[in-house]
């Protein structure tokens, strides 16, 4: 059985595999053959609803939405990366500064902590999914506020429902709070066994890379909840 040691090992070194995974889709290249939305270029009077949209409709939505105050800061909208079909969705709360240049989930310090987390569950970065609560950055990198977080809510449920993933890992407070509804503290949150709405999907609360960057003492219990979603994925 792997220890709290080989884990922190793990950050950086030591790699496990859970298991061989095959179909991993970029979201740029999604289903290749198949004529995307996008593609058939839908009148204006035929845009789908975001219940409805396909992945690069869904991206594309993001990149011109308006639906709150941060679309006046941000530099790119930042959407997610990762397979589309990944048992593993990781959300966290809202880019940062380098996010927010790159256009890509998790750059920098905090992602790098991330893809070792996600190297010590045995995957690729590609091979799990990565996005955040809000879809632009705040300014300076504070939390997103409560009408931010509610008015972007729509796309993160509607890329919930594309990648249907067996766990969802909510990296920090606002993140589970918002994934569960709940305005306990991240603290009361972790280490419970719940689930994604009304839904089988399983909701394994965690620390934000950020955070565990200022607190590396919790980094064996961010183990915890990271055995915990090797269990649920076995199971
Ligand atoms: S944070 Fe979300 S709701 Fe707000 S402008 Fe960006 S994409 Fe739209």
């Amino acid at each position: 059985m792997a220890t709290g040691d080989e884990f922190l090992t793990a950050m950086g070194i030591e790699v496990w595999k859970l298991r061989d995974r095959q179909g991993e889709i970029d979201l740029d290249k999604a289903e290749p053959n198949k004529p995307s939305q996008a593609e058939i270029a839908p009148e204006k009077n035929q845009v789908p609803a975001i219940e409805e949209m396909d992945a690069q409709v869904l991206k594309a939505a993001v990149a011109a939405c308006q639906r709150c105050q941060l679309s006046k800061t941000r530099t790119n909208t930042v959407f997610g990366a990762g397979s589309l079909e990944a048992d593993v969705l990781f959300i966290g709360e809202g880019p940062g500064r380098e996010e927010d240049l790159q256009g890509l989930p998790f750059v920098g310090r905090a992602g790098k902590l991330l893809t070792a987390m996600i190297t010590a569950l045995g995957f690729d970065r590609n091979q799990v999914y990565i996005t955040n609560v809000v879809k632009c950055r705040p300014p300076n990198n504070r939390d997103p506020l409560t009408d931010e977080a509610s008015a972007c809510s729509r796309y993160l449920r509607r890329q919930i429902e594309i990648i249907k993933p067996k766990v969802i890992v909510a990296l920090g407070r606002v993140s589970a709070q918002l994934l569960l509804d709940s305005e306990v503290s991240l603290g009361g949150l972790r280490g419970r066994p719940q689930k994604y709405r009304d839904t089988d999907i399983d909701v394994v609360v965690t620390y934000h890379p950020a955070y565990l960057l200022r607190k590396p003492t919790e980094k064996r219990k961010s183990w915890d909840d990271l055995w915990k979603v090797r269990l649920l994925l076995s199971q």
